[in-house]
């Protein structure tokens, strides 16, 4: 199978450090994502790759999503998503500083170490105590008329609380767990190192390619609000590409990478 998903998308061997801008450059298309979960048959793991694409969600996100987020709403021809949270806004809460010579935390203000007397004032190291805010996105919408939306309403049929719970611990999966499952399922149409935050990152790309969000829509929809993190996606809103009346695709884009001169 041709490098699909964009120069930096599979990587033989070592570790890679996957970076979005490296890696996501094009919407993959419905075609490849429906052969990727035609693979995955069992219904949790294929429904942790859906629920991970279709709210656009970091994997931790998508793994504690609880069934009372959705509303289904067949006659708008919507599921409606609500207090859906976002699981990485930190605050910090307050300063220590650590003396450098004892290790011990002393208050903000301290100008000498509580416990081996030295100069913090010289040798204490500040650092923020940072706690996690609890942040929602503003409810967004799935249209119903969209591939894997009725997986997702099947899904959700019956289930309350958490939709991926660990039957060992009752909580949520983790990330890691989730990890060995999308490589393990990756290799399976051909993709050494499909990683968790790919599907994330592909339904940001689809939202600004095919359905042409701007980037408040985006930000709405995901709750990014990292300027450079929407910029990525936003930029290939219109790509130059088409106004050139260039065809250009994450294959052919593969394909124009790796041709030999
Ligand atoms: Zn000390």
């Amino acid at each position: 199978m041709p490098n699909v998903w964009g120069k930096g998308g599979i990587h033989e061997g070592k570790y890679h450090r996957h970076s979005v801008e490296n890696d996501v450059r094009f919407f993959a298309g419905w075609k490849i994502l429906k052969e990727l979960y035609q693979k995955i048959e069992q219904p949790t793991y294929r429904s942790v790759g859906i629920f991970a694409f279709k709210l656009a969600a970091r994997i931790t996100e998508a793994l504690n999503t609880e069934a009372e987020m959705f509303v289904i709403d067949q006659e708008g021809g919507f599921i409606f998503v609500r207090n859906f949270p976002i699981l990485k806004r930190w605050k910090a809460i307050d300063k220590v500083v650590f003396c450098q010579r004892c290790g011990t935390r002393n208050n903000k203000f301290d100008m000498a170490c509580s416990k081996c007397g030295a100069n913090l004032v010289h040798s204490g190291k500040r650092k923020f105590i940072t706690e996690r805010q609890t942040v929602y996105r503003i409810p967004f919408y799935i249209k119903l008329a969209e591939p894997f939306s009725d997986e997702m309403v099947k899904f959700l049929e019956g289930k309350k609380g958490l939709l991926f719970p660990s039957p060992y611990t009752g909580k949520a999966y983790t990330r890691n767990w989730a990890y060995n499952i999308i490589k393990d399922y990756g290799k399976t149409v051909g993709l050494n190192n499909l990683y968790n935050h790919w599907f994330r990152s592909q339904r940001l790309m689809q939202l600004a390619t095919e359905y042409k969000f701007n980037r408040e829509e985006l930000k709405v929809f995901s709750g990014i609000i990292k300027d450079e993190t929407l910029d990525h996606y936003v930029k290939q809103i219109q790509p130059y590409t088409e106004k050139l009346g260039i065809e250009m695709d994450s294959q052919r884009f593969a394909e124009l990478m790796e041709k030999k001169c």
